[in-house]
């Protein structure tokens, strides 16, 4: 890290003690920011590194609920405001036991440069809770949701802040909590949430769009090596809606997908994954991975517990959750031969993974420009309820892979410019810092 931003990143660390997730999201991209300053020092002068790493404003607040035995219970709900400077705050909701503080900021920061990539206008932000929906019934969801929303409401609007899934929300849940907003605010507002249903302003490809995206960006990845998908060998952690829709893309490219997971532990089969059946187990039933292998037969095997970056593959896409993939899975990986490393979730490679691939001849690419495709049909559903309308799949699908090609392009030819040729990491961190702190500069200090 350039000296100059030291003391930056010590007051970062002072100010949000014990936020690891939230400390490891800010050094990478003061690591990659240390090329800025030698070239532009300016960007050290007005404090705009300092307010972009401090939210704009931060809510947190209690979600008591009744469960199905008639007993209180209580969680804490969290919106962290990070950026308005490119539009509203915009980033999804995630519901799981590990959400803090520090992870909701980690996740709200990424979205600031991540939405910048898209090239589209929207700021950053990320919310959610401590509440786990695992083993939870439709009720329970539906009452933790409306009195999560009875305090949220106030600090949303399609103008202000536009929530979303992520981990743990999904249809489900966005169905609550718009129609616990519809009914406190007496508006149908439909740009206020996105990852709505398609019957009720949602928007074609949403659901699909994180895992096509970054599917998308892949298989640019391979481009600028003259290769595509097509025959490569694929495994893909998680097993959730991210998991889910890269598995189906990577299918449809002519890809052998032959590994997913999910927090028990791995399947690797050979004859390739049955996306069918794996949604049945996983989106109609709530299962667990272990179901579909011993649902599958003999040529499917389960292991429990074990890293899956143990299977061999060319192409590897970790969509599951952050920090997944370690130095020693980098390094398994690296030795298996593999290529490619896309992120579908959100800072799932450990900075010491990164480092190893950055060492090697892997091409690695952040979550931040490589999983960007979600929210970027986020604000192409946004787009469609400011005009009342609603595009085709065809439309959607085509509109959301000319965005990835454009992130691609756009992160591949600023590597290139600040003297780093093939690093998606810099080239992401430093494109949209520059994006954001321009906009920053031209509004004053605020
Ligand atoms: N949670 C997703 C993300 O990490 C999508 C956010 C959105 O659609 O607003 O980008």
């Amino acid at each position: 890290m350039d000296p100059r931003l030291e003391p930056i990143f010590d007051k970062v660390l002072e100010r949000n003690a014990g936020e690891a997730e939230f400390h490891q999201a800010v050094r990478e991209v003061f690591d990659s920011l240390s090329v800025v300053v030698g070239k532009r020092p300016e960007y050290l002068d007005n404090g705009v590194i300092e307010r972009l790493c401090e939210p704009e404003r931060q809510i947190i607040f209690r979600v008591p609920w009744v469960d199905d035995q008639g007993e209180v219970q209580v969680n804490r709900g969290f919106r962290v405001e990070f950026s308005s400077v490119l539009g509203p705050y915009k980033g999804g909701l995630r519901f799981h036991p590990s959400v803090y503080l520090g992870i909701v900021k980690f996740l709200g920061f990424e979205q600031i440069f991540k939405n910048a990539l898209t090239g589209l206008p929207i700021g950053g932000g990320k919310g959610g809770s401590d509440f786990d929906p695992k083993g939870r019934s439709d009720g329970e969801v539906m009452r933790f949701c409306q009195s999560f929303m009875s305090e949220l409401h106030r600090h949303l609007g399609e103008y202000t802040d536009v929530p979303a899934g992520d981990i743990g929300v999904g249809g489900r849940e966005i169905g609550y909590l718009f129609g616990q907003y519809k009914r406190i605010t007496n508006r149908y507002e439909s740009g206020v949430l996105t990852g709505k249903g398609l019957g009720w302003g949602g928007s074609q490809v949403r659901t699909e769009a994180t895992g096509y995206g970054t599917v998308h960006f892949a298989n640019e990845m391979l481009s600028t090596r003259g290769e595509d998908l097509e025959g490569k060998r694929v495994v893909v952690s998680g097993s959730g809606n991210v998991a889910i829709y890269a598995i189906q893309k990577a299918q449809q490219l002519g890809a052998h997908v032959v590994a997913c997971s999910d927090s028990s532990g791995y399947v690797v089969d050979e004859h390739g994954i049955d996306l069918a059946h794996l949604q049945d187990v996983k989106e109609v039933r709530r299962g667990r991975i272990g179901d579909y292998a011993s649902e599958r037969g003999s040529d499917c095997h389960h292991v429990t517990g074990g890293s899956i970056w143990d299977v061999p593959c060319d192409v590897a896409l970790p969509c599951a959750t952050q920090n997944e993939l370690d130095e020693k899975a980098a390094l398994t990986l690296i030795n298996n031969g593999c290529r490619i490393v896309a992120e579908g979730a959100n800072m799932p490679a450990t900075p010491e993974a990164i480092k190893a691939f950055g060492t090697s001849a892997v091409l690695f690419a952040p979550g931040k420009a490589a999983n960007a495709g979600g929210v970027a049909t986020s604000a192409l559903e946004m787009q469609q309820n400011a005009s009342r309308d609603s595009w085709s799949f065809e439309h959607t699908e085509e509109r959301l892979a000319a965005i990835m090609t454009g992130i691609h392009d756009r992160c591949a030819e600023t590597a290139e410019e600040y003297g780093a040729p093939g690093d998606y990491v810099l080239g992401a961190n430093v494109s949209s810092f520059l994006q954001v702190a321009d906009a920053m500069t031209a509004f004053g200090v605020i």
